[in-house]
């Protein structure tokens, strides 16, 4: 007699963990036309963030694509690339002050004004499907986002709880400590 064997399925790519921690720099704000998709749930989150009613956030923030809504984007006016409706421009120390310290480099950061509440596309980047479908796919994304592949290491399962998440995870790549100002 042949006993059935269960198979398990093929270990990912990623099964040893990935690196990411987010460096302010807000390249995944910005860049090309793209479209970064918010819920009805979210909007409401977003509206009360903000102390204004749903609807103003749709009018002012959202645009409707195939029924579903995605934020609006502003063309940004040095570098010509299309960023999102909450992207936020915090100068450099050194144009805030005219002098920096001795060796010390630092650049104009970008960060979202809607942190605590910005969307689940946001909050489980960059391990989203595309991303995560091939090593090839992370590394070519990971040349846009200077977080991924240094920092902190994400386990398998913390990595698919992101890529499969349909709400808010718990424990987002990037805590309110690290880029809220
Ligand atoms: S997630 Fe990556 S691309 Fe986005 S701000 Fe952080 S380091 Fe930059
Ligand atoms: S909502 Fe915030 S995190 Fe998301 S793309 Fe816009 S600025 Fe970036």
């Amino acid at each position: 007699m042949k006993l059935k064997v269960l198979e398990s399925p093929a270990e990912p790519w990623f099964a040893e963990g990935l690196q990411f921690t987010c460096s302010q720099c807000g390249n995944c704000c910005s860049g090309p036309p793209g479209f970064v998709w918010i819920t009805r749930e979210e909007i409401q989150r977003v509206a009360e963030f903000l102390e204004i009613s749903p609807a103003e956030v749709v009018e002012k923030y959202c645009r409707k694509i195939g029924g579903r809504f995605s934020l609006k984007e502003r063309r940004h006016p040095r570098h010509g690339g299309y960023d999102c409706i909450f992207v936020k421009e915090i100068p450099a120390e050194s144009s805030k002050s005219g002098k920096l310290p001795a060796g010390k480099v630092e650049h104009t950061r970008r960060i979202c004004s809607i942190y605590s509440v910005r969307p689940l596309q946001c909050r489980t980047w960059p391990f989203w499907t595309g991303n995560l479908s091939s090593r090839a796919a992370w590394e070519s994304a990971s040349k846009r986002c200077p977080g991924m592949n240094r920092g902190e290491l994400f386990d398998r399962v913390r990595i698919e709880k992101l890529r499969d998440a349909e709400d808010w995870p718990e424990k987002p790549p990037t805590s309110e400590r690290k880029v809220r100002e």
